[in-house]
């Protein structure tokens, strides 16, 4: 899997990668080209797995409640579009700089 350095904008292999900070989906990673801090989307993979739940939840109640089909059906519909657009758009962002950078341009 490869992965877009949104400072260099030179693509590295996950493999690459040796400094990563926090967890879970607040998690950064350091590109090994520029070593500028990357990170993702919170709100969007939040998104994501919020519209996972929304999907799972509208197929269980769907499949305890014989007559919830016609908006069980949609949701299900909706929540798949969902999650697809937003791992479309999830992909990293800066979260800091490569620091001789910083120190050259006075941020
Ligand atoms: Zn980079």
């Amino acid at each position: 899997m490869l992965l877009q350095c949104a400072f260099c904008h030179k693509s590295f292999s996950v493999a690459k990668v040796t400094q990563t900070r926090g967890k879970g989906i607040g998690a950064q990673i350091q590109c090994p080209k520029c070593q500028a801090w990357l990170g993702r989307h919170k709100s969007l993979t939040a998104g994501k797995i919020a519209g996972f739940y929304l999907a799972a939840f509208a197929g269980l109640a769907g499949y305890f409640m014989d007559n919830m089909m016609h908006i069980v059906t949609p949701t299900i519909i909706l929540s798949v579009i969902l999650v697809g657009v937003m791992h479309i758009m999830d992909h990293l962002i800066l979260i800091e700089p490569p620091e001789d950078v910083v120190s050259s341009h006075d941020v």
